[in-house]
């Protein structure tokens, strides 16, 4: 593939809180395990905040725009194992800003990963039952300000026009890096669950005019979304393009969401995420999470083995984190504690 110059993107509020640029790596014994095309990993589980993940990216031009705003509060939801929470537990910590998470389920007996991880760093948490994806949020916003606190809120997954807009500044550091290396892609696969990560890679992949394939793996059947998760993508992608003043219009068949690999749900464990686990573990030392990359990695082997992607391609794997989840899913992990 030929370099092109990279294009400059609008300058927006951003706050400093990982290590940039991540890794970009080869996983020739993955590859070679799999009998497959080259695959290369972008390291955003190393983006250093709190254990990493993709969120942090997001997290440093929400923040950023809600120490503009003058916030001293900071509120968000997700699941009782949520990333996304975690690592904004710990941007609010080191910022001294003060942290609600508004957690989906009821509280567990035992703390563990993510969860653990969120009281470490101080947050209140408010434990939502059903309402899952932040429903609860305008009513602890109204106590809030009652209280006269300047809360903020950062949405589900961090996915709005800012969160997005992050993806298409790491698209451009994946691109410097790229030709740094001298190496070039046919697909971009990773695990896609709120929107935001799919909707800044599709802008940068026009903005950057690259051909590659960016292929989502769809991790949660979506059943309560009040938006079908698809639509929510593209108009996600279309509000971002307008953000920065591009003229650009995507619609439901530029997306590429393969929701073959969501099995029985959200957080359910099954073969697909074991073996891959398993075998990323085993052959590059590198870990997956259960939720997410697992399954997004599963999604990727089935592709190589079923000839969807050939030998001939060559995969960036986007490692987008979540590896703390790890300890609070060991029953349902494949590891057996008799193994000699
Ligand atoms: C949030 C998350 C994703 C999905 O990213 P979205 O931008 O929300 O689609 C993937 N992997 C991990 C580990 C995550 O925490």
């Amino acid at each position: 593939m030929q370099n092109k110059s990279i294009p400059s993107l609008p300058s927006m509020n951003r706050q400093p809180l990982g290590f940039f640029p991540t890794p970009l790596i080869e996983l020739t014994r993955l590859s070679k395990a799999l009998n497959g095309p080259k695959i290369y990993m972008k390291r955003d589980d190393n983006t250093g905040l709190a254990l990493g993940g993709n969120k942090t990216r997001k997290l440093e031009f929400i923040i950023g725009d809600a120490l503009a705003q003058g916030a001293d509060t900071i509120v968000t939801a997700g699941a009782a194992q949520s990333n996304h929470c975690r690592q904004t537990a710990a941007a609010a910590a080191s910022l001294g800003l003060e942290c609600h998470l508004v957690l989906g389920g009821q509280e567990p007996d035992q703390l563990n990963g993510n969860l653990l991880l969120d009281k470490i760093f101080g947050c209140h948490i408010h434990w939502a039952g059903n309402n899952r994806k932040g429903e609860d949020i305008p009513d602890i916003v109204e106590q809030l300000e009652n209280a006269g606190k300047k809360p903020y809120v950062v949405p589900y997954g961090g996915s709005s026009e800012l969160g997005a807009f992050a993806f298409i500044e790491a698209f451009k550091e994946l691109e410097s890096q790229r030709q740094e290396m001298d190496i070039s892609f046919t697909h971009i696969v990773f695990a896609s669950s709120s929107g935001g990560t799919q909707a800044g890679l599709m802008l940068g992949n026009k903005i950057f005019n690259s051909p590659y394939q960016i292929v989502g793996i769809n991790i949660d059947k979506g059943e309560t979304d009040k938006v079908p998760f698809d639509q929510y993508i593209v108009s996600l992608a279309n509000s971002t393009a307008a953000l920065i003043g591009a003229d650009y219009s995507f619609s439901e068949t530029d997306l590429m969401l393969n929701s073959d690999y969501v099995g029985d749900g959200y957080g359910v464990i099954g073969a697909l995420e074991n073996e891959a686990i398993a075998m990323t573990a085993q052959t590059e030392g590198i870990l997956l999470d259960p939720v997410y990359t697992g399954r997004a990695m599963g999604g990727l082997i089935d592709m190589i083995r079923t000839g969807k992607i050939k030998k001939t391609d060559s995969v960036l794997f986007w490692h987008t984190g979540g590896a703390p989840a790890l300890f609070a899913y060991a029953s349902a992990l494949a590891v057996s504690q008799s193994d000699s």
